[in-house]
């Protein structure tokens, strides 16, 4: 059994990260200012004696020990970090100095959530992790994706420099059970809309595209990740690479929620990046994972979730 921060812990990864340890038979400590995520994501968990929660903001230090630390605090639906830019890359450097200060103290092992926001508006395609990006430095979406960036940036210093053992995951668009409902990201929007009868908000024509990860892969991404050997730091893709217009997601969500909702089009917000692919060779040849859950699958399992949930309200 060990004992393991997860930070961002009442977020949407981050409550089925702490249920999977915990099921996994460990002892877990849920780090979140409850921002963007909330209790309601993991009060089902508040009855484990070996779970605790701290209600703390990932900028200022923090002190405990433990074995092992997910770095996920962060809001990451491009409406959420950009309502407080400033903020959002406080959260990404101040945070990650917080967690390797405290990794490099306790000698405890550190995993970054990272992203695929890395590689910006990416030229290179499908993304390797050896290409190194196409970001605007002053746009719209520069608060998170420079922030991700400086993020690796102090990640591989403090393994350098001071020995902390890192893993650096570098995730791309992943959905699932337990998204905000109102979080804009693409998924839980069009689910959502779906449900209600309302229009479908497609961005641009919907000829952009996305790749998306159901939540059980990435969560057994990251947990193999966690336990490679010393050697390997990453970064390593985790993503599906199943590829999709955005107007075929529509498609599939409508087919699959029998909806009556119609498209709309609307403006294509700044820096939106046209397309984006993983190739997830390095997973495959260092983690053994690649992803199992067909998009189908997936938004299966989610439109349930959101049906029940807007039953509810
Ligand atoms: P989320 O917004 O649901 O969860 C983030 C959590 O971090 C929330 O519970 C929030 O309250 C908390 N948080 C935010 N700022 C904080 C702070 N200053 N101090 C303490 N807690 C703070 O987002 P998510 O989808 O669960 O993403 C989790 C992590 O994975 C993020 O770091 C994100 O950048 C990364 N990621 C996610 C995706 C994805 O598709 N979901 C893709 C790439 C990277
Ligand atoms: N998108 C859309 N309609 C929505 C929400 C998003 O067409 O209601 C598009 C968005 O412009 C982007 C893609 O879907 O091209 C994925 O958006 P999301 O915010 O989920 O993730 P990210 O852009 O960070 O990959």
């Amino acid at each position: 059994m060990k004992r393991i921060l997860v930070t961002g812990g009442a977020g949407f990864v981050g409550s089925h990260l702490c249920e999977r340890l915990l099921n996994d038979g460990h002892e877990v400590i849920s780090l979140d200012n409850y921002f963007t995520g909330g209790k309601r994501n993991i009060v089902h968990l508040l009855d484990n004696p070996y779970f605790e929660i701290v209600r703390h903001d990932v900028t200022m230090p923090f002190f405990i020990e433990v074995d092992e630390i997910y770095n996920l605090a962060c809001p990451a639906s491009p409406i959420h970090y950009q309502y407080n830019a400033i903020k959002t890359v406080k959260t990404s450097v101040m945070g990650a100095i917080n967690m390797l200060g405290l990794a490099k103290r306790i000698k405890a092992k550190v995993l970054q959530a990272s992203t695929s926001e890395v590689y910006g508006d990416p030229l290179v395609h499908p993304q390797t992790e050896d290409y190194w990006g196409h970001v605007n430095p002053i746009g719209e979406r520069s608060c998170y994706d420079e922030g991700k960036r400086v993020g690796e940036t102090l990640f591989m210093s403090y393994h350098k420099q001071n020995n902390v053992q890192i893993k650096i995951i570098r995730i791309f668009n992943t959905y699932g059970p337990r998204m905000h409902p109102n979080d804009g990201r693409v998924v839980s929007n069009f689910i959502v809309q779906a449900l209600n009868g309302n229009d479908i908000s497609i961005y641009g024509d919907g000829t952009q595209t996305r790749s998306f990860q159901y939540i059980d892969d990435l969560l057994n991404g990251m947990i193999k990740m966690m336990g490679t050997d010393d050697t390997f730091t990453g970064p390593v893709n985790i993503g599906n690479p199943d590829e999709f217009t955005i107007l075929e997601l529509a498609e599939r969500i409508i087919r699959l929620t029998g909806s009556k909702s119609k498209l709309v089009f609307e403006p294509l917000p700044a820096d939106d990046p046209l397309q984006r692919q993983p190739d997830i060779s390095l997973a495959r040849e260092k983690l053994n994972w690649e992803p199992k859950v067909k998009l189908e699958e997936g938004l299966v399992k989610t439109i349930a979730y959101f049906e029940k949930l807007l039953g509810e309200q």
